[in-house]
């Protein structure tokens, strides 16, 4: 499909959102790429990206940041999903723990269907709720170090962290690309 041959001056990033069901992928994306919570975010169907455009050092990138329209509640993320992926933002719940321990799985599948140098971000989302919480921030972050991946607590309902985690992992392919292409 997209495969990014075309290296002119426009750069497109495909960036992949994985994690359980309900940690609120849809609504950070929505947040990040139109300012939008939905609290009653039902199974998310239709959407399958967004594309938002972030200028770094002077030059536009466009990221297609793409949503699971529910796919994982079947376990079945298809391979379709991750192809052309060089970023990925893998989400749980601080307030579910079992959502945390899902993300061993995450990155395991992640890893069957890309390429290691796919720039990656531990997303911990949910921090508003922080009197419900079940995971702590130190446990994300010792985790993030394990598996060489950053990391930010989030909050898709009051906006927290949001615009960064995803311009960070931009930045990150950025890098990335620019090494390889100069
Ligand atoms: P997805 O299945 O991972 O796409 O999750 P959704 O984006 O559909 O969100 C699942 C539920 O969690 C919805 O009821 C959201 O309103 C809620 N939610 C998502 N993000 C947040 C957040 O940052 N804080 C709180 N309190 N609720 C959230
Ligand atoms: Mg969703």
């Amino acid at each position: 499909m997209e495969d990014d041959d075309e290296r002119g001056e426009e750069y497109l990033f495909k960036i992949v959102l994985i994690g359980d069901s309900a940690v609120g992928k849809s609504n950070l994306l929505s947040r990040f790429a139109l300012d939008e919570f939905d609290i009653n975010t039902k199974a998310t169907i239709g959407v399958e990206f967004q594309t938002q455009v972030v200028e770094i050092d002077g030059k536009e990138v466009k990221a297609q940041i793409w949503d699971t329209a529910g796919q994982e509640r079947f376990r079945a993320v298809t391979s379709a999903y991750y192809r052309g992926a060089v970023g990925a933002l893998i989400v749980y719940d601080i307030t579910r723990r079992t959502t945390f321990e899902s993300v061993k799985r995450w990155l395991d599948e992640l890893d069957t269907h890309c390429d290691t140098a796919v720039a990656r971000m531990l997303v911990g989302n949910k921090c508003d709720l922080d009197n419900i919480r079940e995971v702590s921030t130190e446990e994300g972050k010792a985790l993030a170090e394990a598996e060489g991946l950053f990391f930010m607590e989030t909050s898709a309902l009051d906006s927290t962290n949001v615009q960064i985690s995803f311009e960070i992992v931009i930045r990150e392919i950025y890098k990335n690309i620019s090494r390889k292409v100069l």
